[in-house]
C-alpha cells in the first residue's frame, strides 16, 4: 500500500464527484458520447498518456444498433455546441466514439487493460427534489437521457485512475491502456473495439461496474454470473389491401408478426443450459380497415453460455422465417447486439484478491459470484484476451442504491469513486509478470 496513493485520492476525491456529476448532467447514449469522449480524450491527452480515438479503435462495420444518421449528427452538434475541444470532437464523428489510452512505464512487464463504459439510457430522469441529482443541481439536461446505470460513475473512475497512475508512474511496470468504451447498453459496443484490435497486445484485463446488487463495501473479484446474448430487430414486409373490399390481395405482416411471437414463446429448452427470449416490443399496422403491410418486433434471446444462446437464436430466427413465409410476406433480420459467455480466469481473481484484501473502505472481499445476472458486452473483450492467452475479470465495486439499475430515481453511493480508483490503481501497481 501507499500512502502517496492514498493522499493522492484523498485529494482527488472532490474532483471525481465533480466528474460524475458533469457526466451525469450531460448524458449520451450509445454511440453519442461525444461531449463525454471529447472531454476524456483531451483531459488524458494532458496527462502524457498516448491518446487513441475514434477510427483508430472503434471498427465502424463492427458496431452494433448504431443510430440513425439525423440522431449522430444531432447529438454531435449538441457537443460541439457544449465547447468541447474541436480537434478531439472531430475524431467521433459519425458515432465512433471510444477513446483508449496507454501509459507505458518503459520498464518491462504486463500490459494491463481496464475498461470502462461512457453511455447514458434512454430514461426519463426523475425530477422530484428527493432524487438527488436533482435536489444537487446536476439532474440530466438532455430530455429522455439518463445516466441511470453509473456509467458516469465508471467514466470519472477511469479519469480519476488516469491521473494517479500518471502521477505515480515511477512505480509502474509495464504498460496500462485505459479502455474507454461507448454502447455498453445494449451489448453494442465492444465487440468494434475487440475487431479493431484494443486488447489484442492486453495481457491482463479488468472490467469493473458499480453496484450491480452489491452495497458499498462489498467487492466482487470474479463476476460470472453474466448470460449470453443477442438482440435482434425484425422487420415484417407485405401488402397493404383494403380489409373490407378486397383482403386476399393483402399480404398481412400483422399476422405474420403475432404467430412469430407465438412461436418465439414456445421455442424448447435446452438440456444443457438455462435460456431466456422475449419479445419486448411489436408494432404494426396503420388503420383498422387495412390490411397491414409492416411489422416490426424487438426482440432478445440469452443462454448460458454462448452456445445455448445460439441455439436459441437459431431456432427464433427459424421460426421468424416460417411465421413470414406462412402470410407471403417478407422477414428482415438484424443482430443490434451481441455479447458472449465468459469466466473470469482463476489466477487473475486470486491475484486481485490478495491485493484488494484490506484496502480501505473494503469491508467484504467476493472472490468469485455466479448469481444469474443480465448480460454485459465486457464479455467479448474478455473472451478475447483469454483466446490470446491473457487473464480476464470483472470486477464489481458494491454500492449502495437509490433505486435499482435501469429506474428514474437511480443514483449511486459517490464515495465509492475513490474507492474504486483505489482498488483499480493498487491492481496496476502490483502487477509484476
Ligand atoms: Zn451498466
Amino acid at each position: 500500500m501507499s500512502d502517496t496513493l492514498a493522499d493522492c485520492i484523498e485529494v482527488l476525491a472532490p474532483q471525481l464527484t465533480a466528474w460524475r456529476r458533469d457526466f451525469h448532467r450531460y448524458p449520451e447514449q450509445g454511440w453519442t458520447e461525444f461531449r463525454t469522449a471529447a472531454i476524456i480524450a483531451e483531459r488524458l491527452d494532458d496527462l502524457g498518456w498516448t491518446v487513441t480515438a475514434g477510427a483508430e479503435v472503434v471498427d465502424a462495420a463492427a458496431r452494433m444498433g448504431v443510430p440513425d444518421e439525423a440522431t449522430l449528427s444531432a447529438a454531435f452538434e449538441r457537443a460541439r455546441a457544449a465547447g468541447v475541444s474541436e480537434a478531439w470532437l472531430d475524431r467521433f464523428a459519425g458515432g465512433l466514439t471510444g477513446v483508449v489510452a496507454m501509459l507505458d512505464s518503459g520498464r518491462p512487464g504486463p500490459t494491463l487493460g481496464i475498461r470502462v463504459d461512457l453511455d447514458a439510457l434512454p430514461i426519463q430522469e426523475a425530477r422530484d427534489a428527493v432524487h438527488r441529482p436533482a435536489g444537487e443541481g446536476f439532474v440530466s439536461c438532455h430530455a429522455g437521457s439518463m445516466h441511470a446505470c453509473g456509467h458516469d460513475g465508471h467514466a470519472a473512475i477511469g479519469l480519476g485512475l488516469a491521473e494517479v497512475l500518471a502521477a505515480d508512474r515511477d512505480r509502474l511496470v509495464g504498460r496500462v491502456k485505459l479502455i474507454f468504451q461507448p454502447a455498453e447498453e445494449g451489448v453494442r459496443g465492444a465487440a468494434a473495439l475487440a475487431e479493431a484490435g484494443v486488447v489484442d497486445d492486453v495481457d491482463r484485463f479488468v472490467a469493473v461496474h458499480l453496484g450491480l446488487g452489491c452495497p458499498s463495501g462489498t467487492v466482487v473479484c470474479g463476476c460470472d454470473g453474466f448470460l449470453a446474448t443477442s438482440k435482434l430487430d425484425v422487420r415484417f414486409d407485405g401488402r397493404s389491401a383494403h380489409a373490407g373490399g378486397q383482403p386476399e390481395a393483402g399480404r398481412n405482416a400483422l399476422l405474420a408478426a403475432a404467430f412469430a411471437v407465438t412461436g418465439l414463446h414456445a421455442i424448447a429448452p435446452h438440456s444443457l443450459g438455462a435460456s431466456r427470449l422475449n419479445v419486448g416490443r411489436l408494432q404494426a399496422g396503420t388503420a383498422r380497415n387495412a390490411i397491414a403491410d409492416r411489422a416490426e418486433l424487438q426482440i432478445e434471446t440469452r443462454g448460458t453460455t454462448t452456445a445455448i444462446d445460439d441455439y436459441v437464436r437459431a431456432r427464433a430466427v427459424q421460426v421468424i422465417q416460417g411465421a413470414a413465409d406462412a402470410q407471403q410476406v417478407t422477414a428482415e433480420i438484424t443482430c443490434v447486439g451481441r455479447a458472449v459467455e465468459c469466466l473470469a480466469s482463476p489466477d487473475w481473481v486470486a491475484r486481485i484478491v490478495e491485493v484488494v484484501a484490506g484496502l480501505p473502505g473494503i469491508e467484504q472481499v467476493i472472490d468469485r459470484d455466479r448469481q444469474p445476472r443480465g448480460s454485459e458486452d465486457a464479455t467479448t473483450l474478455m473472451a478475447r484476451v483469454q483466446a490470446r492467452g491473457g487473464w480476464a475479470t470483472y470486477m464489481i465495486v458494491g454500492s449502495d442504491l437509490a433505486a435499482g439499475h435501469h429506474q428514474p430515481d437511480f443514483d449511486i453511493d459517490e464515495s465509492r469513486l475513490p474507492v474504486a480508483v483505489r482498488i483499480l490503481a493498487e491492481i496496476a501497481l502490483a502487477a509484476d509478470s
